[in-house]
């Protein structure tokens, strides 16, 4: 059982190793990347509202990814635990998640930092080839990360969540030292 929340550049191996997680322990893995690229390819309402900020690299607005997760921790299979990936991204997302767990009294255990450095985020998100993942997107998307998602990593450490991990190591290693995070 677990609850945590996973933080990090784009590139970090955040979704990579939610993944893994997800399937060793039953964890639903909720990635709103994942969940606004279906909408996308779908052209829902919410993909046809996110579709222009995604293809720029920027945010898309906050209420829409709120209303999602929203609706995401209502389902059956989000009460025994989740790994959230991608969410929240800056303060508000940040807050109002504090504020839905609460609502549901639910609580998450720790927000991860998956520590990458910049040059080794460039090189894997162009290895990837996603629609987003051109070079000057990528720069972008970066540049988004730490304005508005880096200042998560003191929002958490306030709370005594923050558990930061060297993410610069194989796919396995780093797997390894998450496994400890679930009890
Ligand atoms: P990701 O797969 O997490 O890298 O997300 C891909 C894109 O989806 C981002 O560049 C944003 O445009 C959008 N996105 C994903 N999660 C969020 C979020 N929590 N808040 C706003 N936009 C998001």
């Amino acid at each position: 059982m677990a609850r945590l929340i996973f933080l990090g550049a784009p590139g970090a191996g955040k979704g990579t190793q939610a993944k893994a997680l997800s399937h060793a322990y039953s964890l639903p893995h909720i990635s709103t990347g994942d969940i606004l690229r279906d909408a996308v390819s779908k052209a829902t309402p919410l993909g046809q509202k996110a579709q222009a900020y995604m293809e720029r690299g920027d945010l898309v607005p906050d209420q829409l990814v709120i209303d999602l997760i929203r609706e995401r921790l209502a389902e059956p299979d989000a009460q025994g635990g989740w790994i959230l990936d991608g969410f929240p991204r800056n303060t508000v997302q940040a807050e109002s998640l504090d504020n839905l767990l609460s609502e549901i009294q639910q609580a998450y255990d720790s927000a991860v930092n998956f520590d990458v450095p910049d040059e080794v985020l460039v090189q894997r998100m162009l290895n990837r080839g996603r629609k987003d993942d051109t070079e000057a997107v990528i720069r972008h998307r970066l540049k988004v990360y730490r304005d508005q998602t880096a200042p998560l990593i003191s929002f958490y450490q306030d709370r005594s969540k923050l558990v930061s991990i060297n993410g610069n190591r194989s796919e396995q290693e780093v797997t390894q030292d998450l496994r400890k995070l679930i009890h």
